[in-house]
């Protein structure tokens, strides 16, 4: 059955503000160490051939992305999209930056994926970054505030306490509650969290269930990215900004009824990223 999600489709939208990392490095990591359990032994040799000579694996690289992006200003707003305010993505509307059209995580999904289909021709790209690139965006997109409102740039300008601790709302869905689920119920352990949330997939009928809705975006990466935007936006409406009001403090109630959503997301993206990634384009790139 596990095998089977895989097989079909993946992504997911966050906008964020221009400060925003996406899912911390423990949510970038079990994204893409979850999906990389799913590859089949050609898909693993392909992605172990585009990855950096020194990489462990593709997780141990899934958040490179956000640790180039002081030197690589350019890629900053690749890793969200935002609406003006409202519960809705619409591309022509939300995805530019600075008025340059076409430059959002959406649009990043897309052309890293079509950079990556050009490995069985001729490769004019250079698919180690394309490949990295990828696999951290499309966890990106499915951090709900990823997909937020410009004008509190997706959260991370409205001040929040998490519990007793001075942070901001974004942050709270990139970092702190993935880190309190990991603390109080694997012994801080990211592994074993990774493992976990993989058990669920394939023990839950649920998650099978999904595959026709994921299917629905077919096997068009643009479609997918559109997809994933839009749940994010309604996400961050629904859970993510709902009653929470500068310098509020959130707490257990919060947590309580917001992690399932955080585990979601990040189960998504794992498994889009497996099917589409690696078992569809890059197996094929092995055949070349
Ligand atoms: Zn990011």
């Amino acid at each position: 059955m596990g095998l089977m999600i895989f097989v079909c489709v993946f992504l997911c939208v966050l906008a964020s503000a221009p400060t925003s990392n996406g899912w911390g490095p423990e949510g970038h990591y079990m994204v893409c160490k979850i999906a990389e359990s799913y590859l089949t032994s050609n898909a693993r040799k392909a992605v172990g051939e585009l990855l950096p000579k020194d990489a462990i694996d593709l997780a141990s690289v899934c958040s490179w992305p956000d640790e180039i992006r002081k030197q690589q200003k350019w890629s900053t707003t690749l890793h969200f999209v935002n609406t003006p305010g409202v519960c809705n993505f619409d591309y022509n509307r939300d995805c530019h930056s600075n008025g340059v059209k076409d430059f959002c995580v959406v649009a990043a999904i897309k052309n890293y994926t079509e950079q990556l289909e050009t490995y069985q021709h001729s490769p004019t790209y250079n698919l180690t970054e394309a490949l990295m690139f990828l696999a951290h965006f499309v966890g990106d997109i499915h951090q709900p505030l990823h997909c937020g409102f410009a004008a509190d740039y997706g959260g991370n300008i409205i001040p929040v306490n998490w519990y007793d601790v001075k942070t901001n709302l974004h942050r709270v869905w990139d970092d702190n509650m993935v880190q309190k689920k990991m603390n109080d119920s694997f012994y801080g352990d990211l592994i074993t969290m990774a493992k976990e949330l993989k058990m669920e997939i394939d023990s839950q009928d649920y998650y099978a269930q999904k595959v026709n809705e994921w299917k629905a975006c077919g096997n068009d990466a643009f479609a997918c990215a559109k997809k994933f935007a839009s749940e994010s936006i309604e996400l961050a409406c629904a859970l993510a900004y709902k009653n929470v009001q500068p310098d509020c403090t959130l707490g257990d109630y919060y947590f309580t009824t917001r992690i399932s959503t955080v585990e979601e997301r990040i189960i998504y993206a794992s498994s889009y990223q497996a099917s589409f990634t690696a078992q569809q384009n890059i197996q094929q790139y092995s055949r070349r």
